[in-house]
């Protein structure tokens, strides 16, 4: 494993050239984009396209995202687009949102684990954009974690969770979002929302005048990825619901039964920390999550909040 940071290395160009040269050779390439790190490859390469599997261990029914650094390429890779689609892809690419298409009958079919459908988007990063550039191909990148661990925003994230397994890992730890992208299938008449993210029900509504959340269950995996448990960290996560004073009892009441000598409570709104959060890779048990309200950005944070979790509840 190579690992270049921009903030290190003398010529990042040329960083980001070995880049490119490892993803045409159909090696493993870890970059930073605007969501989250990517686990990139050459998405027409077949054996490629299973090296990522492969390394984080990602069931095979699960598809990837293709990656594009040129707009127009999107018509390459997909067909059938309808004119809102190209509306929102103006509007929002380069950023966080993915459409699903049908596929280009010549594009490879091993980025669609056995659907006939293709994702793809244009990230909002300059590294990013120019190793896609640079290597002549379109890049095929799940986020750069281990399958079901949370998606790494830190390069040392990635380093840490599957750096043995990357031919080369490009750090640059400027990701602006730091939350997957919106997916959408862009297939009919309105986009159908497969899994939330940065763009929010409320602005594709506003944009399109109507868009809908797909019921994410088993028996209708639209994004098969969302069937299964994600963004676990290694410390068991709690998510703290209720009215705010409920909130408080049921937080105080935890730590006096818990002997959590420097464990944290991470609260996102209002609640006051009740001990100093502690950073988990130094090794604490419990995160206590506040339970977010499920409205624009929130409905995305409460998402991964909920697959963390398990359920969890305090
Ligand atoms: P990841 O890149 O690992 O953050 O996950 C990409 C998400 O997009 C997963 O939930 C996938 O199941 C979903 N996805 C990718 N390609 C498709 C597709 N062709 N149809 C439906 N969902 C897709
Ligand atoms: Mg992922």
């Amino acid at each position: 494993m190579k690992f270049y940071d921009k903030d290190k290395v003398e010529n990042w160009d040329h960083a980001i050239e070995e880049a490119a040269q490892v993803i045409r050779e159909g090696g493993l390439v870890a970059f930073p984009t605007e969501t989250v790190y990517g686990l990139g490859a050459d998405a027409q390469n077949a054996q490629a396209v299973q090296k990522i599997y492969a390394a984080k261990g990602r069931p095979a029914d699960n598809p990837l995202i293709v990656h594009i650094a040129d707009k127009e390429d999107l018509t390459h890779i997909a067909k059938d687009i309808a004119d809102w689609v190209f509306f929102l892809t103006e509007k929002y690419w380069p950023g966080p949102l993915s459409v699903v298409l049908n596929r280009q009958d010549n594009f490879g079919s091993a980025v669609s684990a056995g659907l006939s459908t293709v994702a793809v988007r244009m990230p909002d990063n300059q590294t990013a954009l120019a190793l896609i550039k640079k290597s002549g191909k379109y890049i095929a990148a799940p986020s750069a974690n281990l399958s079901g661990r949370p998606s790494p925003t830190k390069a040392k994230h990635v380093v840490a969770d599957m750096g043995q397994r990357i031919d080369v890992i490009l750090a640059q730890d400027n990701v602006r979002v730091g939350i997957e992208s919106t997916v959408i299938d862009a297939r009919g008449s309105y986009p159908i929302i497969l899994r939330t993210g940065g763009i929010t029900q409320e602005m594709l509504i506003n944009d399109v005048g109507k868009a809908t959340l797909a019921a994410q269950t088993v028996e209708v995996p639209l994004a098969p990825g969302m069937k299964y448990g994600h963004y676990q960290p290694r410390a068991k996560v709690m998510i703290v619901a209720g009215a705010f004073d409920k909130k408080i009892e049921k937080i105080k009441r935890f730590l006096k039964k818990e002997p959590m000598t420097g464990q944290p409570t991470m609260a996102t709104g209002q609640i006051p920390s009740f001990r100093k959060p502690m950073s988990c890779e130094k090794g604490c048990k419990v995160i206590l999550c506040e339970e977010v309200e499920k409205k624009e950005i929130g409905t995305a944070l409460a998402n991964r909040m909920e697959k963390a979790a398990v359920k969890c509840y305090l």
